[in-house]
């Protein structure tokens, strides 16, 4: 299965896999101590982008562009400057092109910041976490709260756009200190928040940690009402919530991440990157190894492709929409049923409403903040 280089696709993900570090928490596909292939995968990012874009017989305009990671801010500066020099050859840049770097603190110098600026990168998204240097050094996440600063004190001179993720539910930190870190990040020169729920992914290091006991995370309840008064504090801190996880100032939502919640086609590339064609989702390799070599015999990385069916694309539809402002319609939901599987539906509808967990605006469904804890239940009600 291929992708479909018929499809029209407006955005590029491009991954770059390296890291200074491997943050015991981490799920990504990212290498550490691997800085040595740096220029091998970058000329074979070059290929696998100049291979495929080829074969669709023009320039795809391009709406976003977003180097993802790994941490893609230790990106040499003349490979991404060539980097750029490909995909300006490859492709047409849209007028309001958005264009985010995943940038961790303390990997960043004022040269780098200067050539993204040059290069026309204009949105940055800073893994910030915590500003707990001893907190982020157990999960083996060396940076510090006053790499942070320096930062965004030099960032906010080149970039009006800047993001900042933060982790919510890490060990030892308090309520308390949650708070007043959200009480300074609103004071921040930034336009947009993204604030994840600590996860504990399989094969993890914390995963480990975790069912030893050597680490002990906070209780579920207590990081759900901190999620809560989080929204609310950011809401009335001009921070509008646009997604379960994302805050952003009126005009500065994610582009591109709102180009995945639409479920609209989108090239990707590099290591692990998974790509979508409208019908059909593909992977990447992920052995480093496997995937350059690949590339560079012309052969296909391809690790993992599926065809979705309508079922599936309905699914998603439900979890992308529910998730989002604009939550999702009746229609998208019932689209291509029967009309028994609708009339379930609509009883199903109505039952989720009734407990308080939907609310209907317009034909528009949106979970409640009590929907909200209870997620994966409305949607197989909605989707079964
Ligand atoms: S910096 Fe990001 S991608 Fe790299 S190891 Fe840490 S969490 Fe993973």
């Amino acid at each position: 299965m291929h992708f479909d280089t018929s499809a029209v696709a407006h955005s590029v993900y491009i991954h770059w896999p390296f890291c200074p570090y491997r943050c015991h928490f981490c799920p990504f596909v990212a290498l550490a101590s691997h800085d040595q292939f740096m220029g091998r995968y970058h000329e074979v990012l070059k290929k696998e982008i100049t291979d495929l874009i080829a074969k669709t017989g023009q320039k795809p305009l391009l709406k976003t562009i977003f180097f993802g990671g790994g941490t893609p801010s230790t990106y040499p500066n003349p490979l991404l400057l060539d980097m750029f020099g490909t995909l300006e050859g490859m492709f047409l840049f849209g007028k309001d092109i958005e264009i985010t770097i995943e940038v961790n603190p303390g990997t960043v110098s004022l040269d780098q910041l200067k050539v993204w600026k040059e290069v026309g990168i204009n949105r940055l998204s800073i893994g910030v976490q915590s500003l707990k240097d001893g907190v982020l050094q157990k999960m083996n996440r060396h940076q510090t709260a006053d790499q942070v600063y320096f930062l965004l004190n030099n960032a906010k001179d080149y970039f009006d756009n800047l993001s900042v993720d933060l982790i919510l539910g890490l060990p030892e930190v308090s309520e308390r200190e949650w708070k007043d870190l959200l009480e300074e990040v609103v004071t921040w020169p930034i336009k947009h928040l993204s604030m994840y729920f600590l996860t504990i992914h399989e094969n993890t290091q914390l995963y480990f940690q975790v069912k030893k006991n050597t680490v002990v995370l906070p209780a579920d309840d207590a990081v759900v009402d901190l999620y809560y008064w989080s929204r609310d504090f950011l809401q009335e801190h001009g921070f509008e919530q646009y997604e379960l996880s994302n805050f952003a100032k009126p005009g500065y939502e994610s582009r591109h991440n709102t180009m995945y919640w639409e479920r609209k086609p989108y090239y990707a590339f590099g290591l692990g990157a998974c790509s979508f064609d409208g019908m059909r989702r593909f992977q990447n390799e992920q052995n480093l190894m496997k995937y350059m070599h690949g590339v560079e015999q012309g052969k296909s990385i391809i690790s993992f492709s599926e065809e979705l069916t309508p079922q599936q694309v309905r699914l998603e539809r439900i979890m992308l929409g529910l998730r989002r402002r604009e939550g999702v319609t009746c229609e998208a939901i019932m689209e291509g049923l029967g009309s028994e599987a609708c009339a379930d539906i609509a009883r199903a509808i109505v039952q989720l409403r009734e407990q308080k967990l939907l609310t209907d605006a317009n034909g528009q469904l949106r979970l409640t903040p009590a929907g909200l804890a209870l997620e994966n239940q409305v949607i197989m009600q909605l989707s079964s």
